[in-house]
């Protein structure tokens, strides 16, 4: 067993999609870089399917995001299909350990207990509404008119765990604090928490969410480097807040939030919709929706080789500072920094692309 033990200062990176439908091009770069920057770091890339939402679970997108990425030529060194000494890398066969987890910070007075039903929620959200706040948070002001174990009698908060009353465990956000951390693509970026709320860490339904089972994971999983799309920064104050909380502020992995891929027109970030509007494919390979029998293209289905797609993608967002137009995967390999990527949205123009590509191979 020891043999298997991570080194210190060992560069780790996972992919971590969540199977909620067919991986999109912006999820594909983000696999890139990760796959890019390991590999040149001589670390290990990692998959972790993040699959605590049932509610948005898709059948057959695993299976997809595994094709694609295969197709693409990126590889990993653990994974739910490879197995490994970190696993199980399916989120929803590790429920026992954030248990474990979710009941320290509660014991810790860092979360707690709120039992406010769907109906409550609404009513506070008007209420605030109608005083004035345009977006009513759950925080460290609303929280004291809820129903939660800061504000319910100890006895009463017991009965009703005891009597399995559906509750959630939300973070207690604290006042006036600065939560600060230094991303390597923006540099330095700080947060007021008076201006985050008291995000849900656990379900009833026994189910972590997104936040707590992903920085336990990355945590457990001896992650170095955390390497995501620009959409989760908004997240990042919170888990460097539960890194703070758990004690594992030596371990906290490094953050690197990549820039969004826009669409042509550079005002909103690419989507399906731009794809079908403009005709350009938004998926790598072939998606089959099971349930709706509905068939979308990728690249593959467009005539693209997985090393032109590739090529493509490595240019949303980094640039190798010199005029080379055509990498293979072991130039990139080379070539990558994270410092080389931009902080700004990358535009993306198929057509330019394309010709570029085909002009060039
Ligand atoms: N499960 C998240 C996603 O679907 C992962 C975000 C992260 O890398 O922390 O993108």
């Amino acid at each position: 067993m020891g043999y298997f033990i991570v080194m210190k200062n060992q560069i780790r990176v996972r992919f971590a999609p969540s199977p909620t439908g067919p991986l999109h091009m912006g999820g594909v770069r983000t696999a890139l870089y990760n796959y890019l920057f390991a590999l040149k770091m001589k670390g290990q890339m990692i998959l972790r399917i993040e699959d605590t939402d049932q509610s948005r679970y898709v059948e057959g997108a695993e299976e997809y995001i595994l094709k694609s990425l295969e197709w693409c030529g990126l590889k990993f060194e653990e994974g739910p299909h490879l197995g490994g000494e970190y696993g199980p890398y399916r989120q929803s066969e590790r429920k026992k350990l954030y248990n474990i987890y979710v009941d320290k910070l509660i014991k810790s007075g860092v979360a707690y207990y709120a039992f406010d039903t769907e109906k409550e929620l609404d009513q506070m959200r008007v209420n605030l509404k109608k005083a004035g706040v345009q977006s009513p948070q759950y925080n460290q002001i609303t929280r004291q008119n809820m129903k939660n174990s800061l504000t319910l009698p100890v006895e009463e908060v017991d009965k009703k765990l005891s009597n399995n009353e559906e509750y959630v465990i939300r973070i207690k956000m604290p006042r006036n604090q600065t939560i600060k951390f230094k991303d390597k693509i923006r540099g330095w970026v700080s947060f007021s928490t008076n201006h985050l709320d008291d995000k849900v860490l656990y379900k009833s339904d026994g189910m972590p969410t997104y936040h707590l089972a992903n920085v336990i994971d990355d945590y457990l999983m001896k992650i170095s480097h955390v390497i995501r799309g620009e959409e989760w920064l908004p997240s990042a104050p919170l888990h460097v807040f539960l890194y703070e909380s758990f004690g594992w502020e030596k371990e906290m992995p490094e953050f690197a939030h990549l820039p969004l891929i826009l669409n042509p027109d550079g005002d909103g970030k690419l989507s399906k919709r731009d794809g079908d509007r403009l005709g350009f494919p938004v998926f790598p390979i072939l998606w089959k929706n099971i349930k709706t029998n509905v068939n979308i293209e990728g690249y593959r289905e467009k005539g693209f080789l997985p090393e032109a797609f590739i090529n493509m993608l490595a240019f949303l967002g980094w640039n190798p500072g010199n005029n080379q137009e055509i990498f293979s995967l072991e130039e990139l390999i080379k070539e990558f920094s994270l410092e080389k990527v931009g902080k700004s949205g990358a535009r993306y123009n198929y057509q330019k692309k394309r010709n570029g590509l085909i002009n060039n191979i």
